[in-house]
């Protein structure tokens, strides 16, 4: 009777295990977090606030990586170090983003809504390939999640309307996807996200950019880059946004994403307004 009960207890606990989901970086947890909600959490590699361009990774993450079901990231153009980690696992990867080029392509896809929008369809269909008992509960939370982006995209390009066209100075080539989606422009970046640190020449063309008033706002990331903003800024009196593309101080989860691009489009509304 109690062997009994015990192997009912297993078999229970078995076919209730829910798959195990990694993901690369704070938005795309998000947006999976959103897509698995009432079944389990994914997790999470990369801290925000840490770099994806160029990272190592821990041997607990590695473990992870191994021991995960499937895998969600935007793809080897922003983390080519993730790519090489896959490439021996026998983890189902899901790129969002497959055919981008690193270094050629903008891998920030995540900061235009639209393509959050698209991925949430292709996060349902991985989940429910690898958990067909949970495809319903897949595909009404990706339903949901996409109702929330459209909303969230409307209530920031009405937002943003107000400074259409304005001049961005970006600290890192980060933000083309979501100018371009928004109606503002970029017109430069401080450093390219491979650069350590930028090159005498073009520190010297960006302070020009200033001096003659070509940048409405500069947009830095917070400590990491706020002391080359300063050198870039010096006296000019052009504000600067504290925006981060991995939203590093949003707590992560469910509520991350839209948390993210509020506070980018709020920000930088802000800092073209003090202009
Ligand atoms: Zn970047």
């Amino acid at each position: 009777m109690r062997a009994l009960f015990i192997f009912m207890f297993l078999a229970t606990t078995a076919s209730a295990e829910s798959p195990k989901v990694v993901t690369d970086i704070a938005p795309v947890h998000s947006l999976v977090a959103q897509v698995m909600e009432g079944v389990d959490t994914p997790d999470l590699l990369l801290e925000a606030g840490g770099d994806p361009h160029h990272m190592a990774l821990r041997p607990s993450q590695a473990r992870a990586l191994a021991q995960a079901d499937l895998v969600i990231w935007v793809g080897p153009a922003l983390t080519p170090w993730l790519g090489e980690a896959l490439a021996g696992s026998a983890s189902v990867s899901l790129p969002l983003a497959p055919d981008l080029v690193e270094d050629v392509d903008d891998p920030h896809l995540w900061l235009n809504p639209d393509f959050a929008e698209a991925w949430l369809t292709v996060i349902a269909e991985a989940l429910s390939q690898i958990d067909p008992d949970n495809l319903a509960t897949y595909r009404t939370n990706a339903e949901l999640a996409q109702q929330a982006v459209q909303a969230l995209t409307q209530k920031t390009a009405t937002q943003l309307d107000a400074i259409g066209g304005a001049r961005l100075l970006a600290a890192h080539d980060a933000w083309g996807h979501f100018a371009d989606r928004f109606g503002l422009q970029i017109v430069g970046a401080i450093k390219s996200h491979d650069d350590a640190a930028p090159g005498a020449g073009h520190l010297g063309e960006t302070r020009d950019m200033i001096s003659i008033g070509a940048v409405d706002c500069v947009l830095s990331e917070g400590v990491e880059t706020d002391a080359l903003v300063a050198t870039v800024v010096g006296d000019s009196g052009t504000p600067v946004a504290t925006v981060h593309p991995l939203g590093a101080g949003i707590d992560t989860g469910v509520e991350f994403y839209s948390g993210l691009l509020s506070g980018v489009a709020q920000a930088i509304a802000a800092c073209v307004e003090a202009g």
